[in-house]
């Protein structure tokens, strides 16, 4: 009995005694080795006759015996000598996968052997006993590899026909928690490699039962009754796998509808896509992606239930079904998958360079994903739209946070209903129509396009031939704020004092009247009290005669939606109660005693928040006024 080295004991001891509980996975890295091992003999039959093998000829075959409880998976591949056995299978090659345990020592083994599987010692997490019998391509003789764990193996000279390898598993007993039963089942392992290693290149075959009725039974005879005895099962010989996968062919030959039949298939989706981004891509990443944009928003899209990430599969193989490296937040909507050339099957000391290499691929792919949403947007208006309005919350999402350090590669994608045509548009194209003299990009807040047509301030700055662009989501404006300008133009809540359209002749002679009405304004303001930070006229209003106008950088709106989330300390926007210079009601309010000032103050300040969209502190008191300036 051969010992294994202390390294391969450990990694074996971790399989025998592994709580993993995709302990089905063993069969995807038995396949993928099979898979490995063909790969190299077919090149080889490239250019050396020898190997007397066309294309066609090389196969993976897998067999059940229930009662024995055997699994087979047997290949034509390249095989192994002694002396490869010895070596491959007694020594763990990978010696780095140890390194990572070691570093995650808090972690568990199962994220290792999920994603990155730990080859054939994960046989160990469903079998008793292991044994492995190969003839190497032009090698001497055939050879016995035979372990049932950790105390060791042996080797020995066998009897086998063909080059190749036969792995033969025999399967653990069932206990309270584990059904290793399962592995025997027909039509759960087509199942799994339907799961795992449909696109390996070859294919795997397996004797599948179907029932048939017995020969000389005929249940359309008058007289027949049905007796399960009438009926026997029989194998037949089936490929489980599809070889091709749909992103390894040329794009040229896929259809449309194939594409949106795969997506529809895969992504559990009844809707076609509204994009599809299929890339090869060569170079320090070597890898081909199949992505696809939704047409509409997965019901939990927008909750904590929903998970980001893409299929990553390495040369045809199931690595893992969620990559979430693979997606920045603000891509989260984009389904679809990778497969590259670059990741290894297993764990190993490149384990740091996976990272590395997925990071390249991420990278490259949100490169790619933002290209291809930015030229659809000037192709394909409408489905454009389509996909903005079922993600643009997202992206906006995505220009906010992390302290705007996204903003700049977003801004483009975004889209803001606008006063111009009443269509959505870029800040691009806003930027582009805006008169020479217009200073800012005008946004009005509200909770809908109409509400925000009421507001007077709106009212004023379309007046003046100005488009605005109309904030009906709580994270618009935050965007705005983060992104602080677009081409350089500053955007300008229409509702704040940022916005500013007079000239300065104007301003200086409203300074003076505002200078004039000093004490009337004061008095106003004492009897509001500490809504408001000030009262004064206005020359920015047209017919309406009061409004009110936020100072600094909180918003009225913003105000609303901080004030809405938990643990708010009711932030406060600081505003000003604006009066309508030219507005009848100024003189009103020059002439009026102090008394009714007071009164006429506080009804004024009321009427404006009501104009803003917003609740008013004293409905009852607001009501009183009204009636007794009436019957006055
Ligand atoms: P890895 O596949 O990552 O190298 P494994 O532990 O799965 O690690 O396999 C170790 C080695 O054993 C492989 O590199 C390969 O050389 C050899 N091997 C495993 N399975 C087969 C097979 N079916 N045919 C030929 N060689 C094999």
């Amino acid at each position: 009995m051969k010992q294994f080295k202390a390294e391969s004991k450990k990694l074996l001891d971790m399989m025998i005694n592994s709580i993993y509980t995709h302990k089905e996975i063993f069969l995807r890295e038995l396949i993928s080795n099979a898979s490995d091992a063909l790969d190299k003999l077919y090149f080889r039959s490239l250019t050396d006759d020898q190997v007397g093998m066309a294309r066609g000829d090389f196969v993976i075959d897998l067999s059940v015996d229930k009662e024995k409880r055997l699994l087979r998976i047997a290949d034509n591949g390249i095989g192994m000598s002694e002396e490869e056995l010895d070596k491959n299978l007694g020594v763990i090659a990978k010696s780095g996968s140890l390194d990572f345990k070691k570093e995650n020592q808090t972690g568990d083994d199962v994220d290792v052997i999920g994603q990155f599987g730990v080859g054939f010692y994960s046989a160990f997490m469903v079998a008793d006993e292991v044994t492995v019998e190969s003839r190497a391509y032009g090698g001497d003789g055939a050879y016995r590899w035979y372990s049932r764990g950790a105390e060791g193996y042996t080797l020995s000279p066998c009897e086998k026909e063909g080059v190749g390898t036969v792995i033969t598993l025999h399967i653990k007993e069932d206990t309270d928690d584990e059904k290793y039963s399962e592995f025997l089942d027909e039509n759960r392992l087509a199942a799994l490699v339907k799961k795992y290693s449909d696109y390996i290149r070859y294919p795997i075959r397996l004797d599948m039962p179907t029932s048939r009725l017995k020969e000389g039974v005929d249940p359309s005879a008058e007289d027949y009754h049905y007796s399960p005895d009438d009926y026997e099962t029989v194998y037949e010989q089936k490929v489980l796998n599809s070889m091709t996968p749909l992103w390894k062919k040329n794009k040229k030959e896929i259809t449309k509808e194939e594409y949106s039949a795969f997506y529809k298939e895969k992504f559990f989706d009844y809707e076609d896509p509204a994009l599809v981004i299929h890339t090869k891509t060569e170079g320090s990443a070597t890898f081909s992606a199949l992505l696809f944009v939704p047409a509409h928003a997965p019901f939990n899209y927008y909750t904590k239930d929903y998970e980001k990430g893409l299929q990553l599969f390495s040369k045809g193989v199931l690595i893992t079904e969620k990559c979430k490296e693979l997606l920045p937040d603000y891509f989260s909507f984009v389904k679809g998958l990778v497969d590259s050339e670059d990741l290894s099957l297993n764990i190993s000391r490149e384990m740091l360079q996976h990272d590395h290499q997925l990071r390249l691929i991420a990278r490259t792919l949100e490169k790619k994903i933002k290209s291809e949403l930015l030229h659809l947007q000037e192709t394909d208006r409408e489905t454009y739209e389509k996909i903005f309005a079922a993600f643009g919350t997202q992206l906006k999402f995505g220009v906010y946070n992390d302290y705007g350090a996204h903003k700049d590669s977003l801004q483009d994608l975004l889209l803001f209903p606008s006063s111009y045509e009443g269509k959505p548009v870029t800040l691009k194209e806003y930027v582009a129509r805006m008169p020479e003299e217009q200073k800012a990009i005008y946004y009005a807040c509200g909770e809908t396009k109409e509400k925000i047509d009421m507001l007077p301030q709106a009212e004023a700055v379309k007046d003046r031939g100005y488009e605005i662009l109309y904030c009906t989501e709580q994270v618009d404006e935050f965007a705005l704020k983060m992104m602080m300008t677009y081409a350089e133009k500053p955007f300008a809540n229409v509702c704040a004092d940022e916005t500013d359209l007079s000239t300065d002749e104007e301003k200086e002679a409203l300074k003076k009247q505002n200078e004039e009405a000093k004490s009337l304004f004061e008095t106003m303001k004492n009897a509001i009290g500490d809504s408001v930070s000030e009262v004064r006229f206005t020359d920015k209003l047209k017919n309406h005669p009061v409004c009110l106008t936020s100072e600094g950088g909180v918003s009225l709106e913003m105000e609303r939606v901080l004030g809405q989330m938990p643990g708010s300390n009711g932030v406060k926007a600081k505003v000003a109660l604006e009066i309508n210079k030219d507005h009848p009601i100024a003189e009103t309010l020059k002439t009026a005693d102090e008394e009714t000032l007071k009164k006429y103050a506080v009804l004024l300040y009321d009427q404006a928040r009501l104009i803003e969209g917003m609740s008013i502190d004293d409905p009852a008191k607001f009501s009183d006024l009204v009636c007794e300036l009436m019957t006055k």
